[in-house]
């Protein structure tokens, strides 16, 4: 395996979670977000999220300090000429992915490899926007990625086969399991769990049942470990409607269409956790549903 340095783009909880975990297997890491209060809170995420780690005995102290300091924050994409790995983890917004990819080649070395972790874009449609179709393939992690197992890994129709072996064999020094998926919109994953969540904001917008009602019967009646409008919230809104978008769009199906009631919450800027308000409000001691 010649993967040695990691470049991560997004600092938001993705990319952190992928960072955390590249770095904690002996990768170097380097952390570009365009915001950067973002890199700032992502290392600040990945510093408490090692130390509550530790506290629960599944690293050590030492794994902890030696991860941080092989984690670089990078200003610019100049600092990924080292790299032979990006994984892109930036905002489900395939023009915002687009544009990175197009100012982030000119910078690569020709052998590095490059990995979006969309949750549900074309990776076909992404690779043909860079300069190495054959070396860019789906590398999709799952939310909290320092503690869930799966990875996506999705084929480009131009993705080499070596590229996607060592690409399979990363993913396993990462500790993680992968599930191969065709490259059709929202891949596997997605494509079963987001009608799921978009129908449970259906139900809620026709009156079915309260936020703590769709949770709790989903969790004891169909004993998901966490009702589908807390997922929502613990995926983002904006993330969950882009998926649906996607499908929608992808698919040509009506069945897809994302319920205005999400459209809402995402208008209002109501994204769920990571801005303290969705489904449920978050701002103080335990959540509140909001409806
Ligand atoms: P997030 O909102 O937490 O983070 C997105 C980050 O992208 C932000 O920090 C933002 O500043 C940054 N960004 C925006 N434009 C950028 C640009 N031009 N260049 C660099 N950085 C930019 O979102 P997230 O949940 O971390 O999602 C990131 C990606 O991971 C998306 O493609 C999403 O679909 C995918 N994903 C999300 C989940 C989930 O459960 N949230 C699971 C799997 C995959």
């Amino acid at each position: 395996m010649t993967i040695k340095k990691v470049g991560v783009i997004g600092a938001g909880q993705m990319g952190s979670g992928i960072a955390h975990v590249c770095a904690l297997a002996g990768y170097d890491v380097g952390l570009y977000d365009i915001s950067k209060d973002a890199i700032e809170k992502g290392l600040a995420t990945i510093n408490g999220n090692m130390a509550r780690q530790v506290r629960s005995g599944k690293i050590s102290e030492d794994d902890r300090k030696g991860a941080l300091e092989r984690i670089s924050p990078a200003a610019k994409y100049e600092a990924f000429g080292d790299c032979d790995l990006i994984i892109e983890s930036a905002v489900e917004d395939e023009a915002v992915k687009r544009k990175i990819f197009t100012d982030l080649c000119p910078h690569l070395k020709e052998s590095c490899l490059i990995g979006s972790n969309t949750s549900s874009i074309s990776i076909t449609r992404l690779a043909a926007g860079t300069d190495r179709p054959e070396k860019f393939m789906g590398i999709h992690f799952m939310n909290p990625v320092p503690v869930m197992e799966l990875v996506e890994l999705i084929r480009g129709i131009a993705t080499g086969d070596e590229i996607f072996q060592e690409v399979r064999e990363f993913t396993g020094t990462l500790g993680k399991s992968v599930a191969v998926a065709e490259d059709f919109p929202a891949f596997i994953v997605n494509r079963v769990l987001l009608p799921m969540i978009n129908e449970a904001v259906y139900t809620l917008y026709e009156g079915v049942g309260s936020v703590e009602a769709i949770d709790k019967a989903m969790r004891l009646g169909a004993n998901h470990p966490m009702g589908p409008l807390e997922l929502a919230d613990f995926i983002g809104l904006d993330t969950c409607l882009s998926i649906m978008q996607v499908l929608y769009d992808g698919l040509a199906d009506s069945k897809y269409r994302p319920c205005p009631l999400l459209v809402k919450y995402v208008e209002a800027g109501w994204l769920g956790r990571k801005t303290q308000r969705g489904f449920y409000d978050y701002r103080g001691d335990t959540p509140v549903p909001t409806r």
